[in-house]
C-alpha cells in the first residue's frame, strides 16, 4: 500500500455554539488520485479544505498530509507546510492585481527562497503549458474569467506541490470556461497530479475526477470509486 496523501481521522469542528461544521469525518487520499467533495452549500466542504490546507485546526481528530500532521502544526510551520505541500486555487482566483502575470504566479516561489531567474524560468514553462503564455506581461484584471483560474492554476502548481486543493474553482465560470477548467484538471491528474475539488457541480465533479465523496451535515455520507463499486455490472 502506497503512503496516503490525505489521511483525516475522527475530524471535527464546530464554530462558536453552531451545530458541527464537521461530525468524525475520516478520509484516506493515495497519490494520483482525483477526488470530488461533493455536498449542499453549508455541509462543511470548505471547512474540511481548510484544515487539510492547515488554514484552521480541528477540535477533535488528526489530519496528516504527505507525512506531516497538519493539526499540530504552529503558525510558521503551517505557513511552510503550505508553500511545499499544497496548490490552492479558490472561486474567485485570489491574485493579485498589483502584480504581472507572471509574478503572480512566481510569487510562491519567491516566497519559498528560490532565486528570480529560477522562478521565472518556471513561471513561463507553466504559463506555457497551460496556454496563457501571451499574457505573462498582462496584470490578472486584463484577463478572462478562464483565463485567471488557469493564471490560478498555474500558480498552485509553482512549487510543485505533492496536493492540489481546489474550492468551487469552476463557481465563478460560464459553462465553456468551466469545462476548460475541469478539462485542465482532468490532463494535471492524468500526469500524476493528486487532486481534491470540493464543488457543488456534479457535472464538474464527473469530468475530472473517479472518485465521489459526498458530505452531508459534516459526516462523510457516501464514498465512491466508479471503477471499484457495481461489481455487478463488472461480471
Ligand atoms: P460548504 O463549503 O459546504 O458550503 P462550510 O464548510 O463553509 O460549508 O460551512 C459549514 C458550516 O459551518 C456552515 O453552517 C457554516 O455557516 C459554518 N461556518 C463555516 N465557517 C465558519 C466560520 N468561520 N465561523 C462560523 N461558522 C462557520
Ligand atoms: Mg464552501
Amino acid at each position: 500500500m502506497t503512503t496516503p496523501v490525505i489521511e483525516l481521522r475522527g475530524v471535527s469542528r464546530r464554530y462558536d455554539d453552531g451545530p458541527p461544521a464537521l461530525d468524525e469525518a475520516s478520509l484516506t487520499v493515495r497519490p494520483g488520485e482525483a477526488v470530488a467533495i461533493l455536498g449542499p452549500s453549508g455541509s462543511g466542504k470548505s471547512s474540511l479544505l481548510n484544515l487539510i490546507a492547515g488554514l484552521d485546526r480541528p477540535d477533535a481528530g488528526t489530519v496528516t498530509v504527505d507525512g506531516v500532521r497538519v493539526d499540530q502544526l504552529g503558525e510558521a510551520g503551517s505557513a511552510l507546510y503550505r508553500r511545499s505541500k499544497i496548490g490552492m486555487v479558490f472561486q474567485f482566483f485570489n491574485l493579485l492585481d498589483d502584480l504581472t502575470v507572471a509574478d503572480n504566479v512566481a510569487l510562491p516561489a519567491r516566497l519559498a527562497g528560490a532565486a528570480r531567474g529560477a522562478a521565472a524560468r518556471r513561471a513561463a514553462e507553466l504559463l506555457e503549458a497551460l496556454g496563457i503564455g501571451r499574457h505573462a506581461r498582462d496584470r490578472p484584471g486584463q484577463l478572462s474569467g478562464g483565463e485567471r483560474q488557469r493564471v490560478a492554476v498555474a500558480r498552485a502548481l509553482m512549487n510543485r506541490p505533492p496536493l492540489l486543493l481546489a474550492d468551487e474553482p469552476t463557481g465563478a465560470l460560464d459553462a465553456a470556461a468551466g469545462q476548460s477548467v475541469s478539462t485542465l484538471l482532468t490532463d494535471l491528474n492524468a500526469e500524476g497530479q493528486t487532486i481534491v475539488v470540493v464543488t457543488h457541480d456534479l457535472a464538474l465533479a464527473k469530468a475530472c475526477t473517479s472518485r465521489t465523496v459526498r458530505i452531508a451535515d459534516g459526516r462523510i455520507a457516501e464514498d465512491v470509486r466508479p471503477s471499484s463499486v457495481a461489481p455487478e455490472a463488472v461480471r
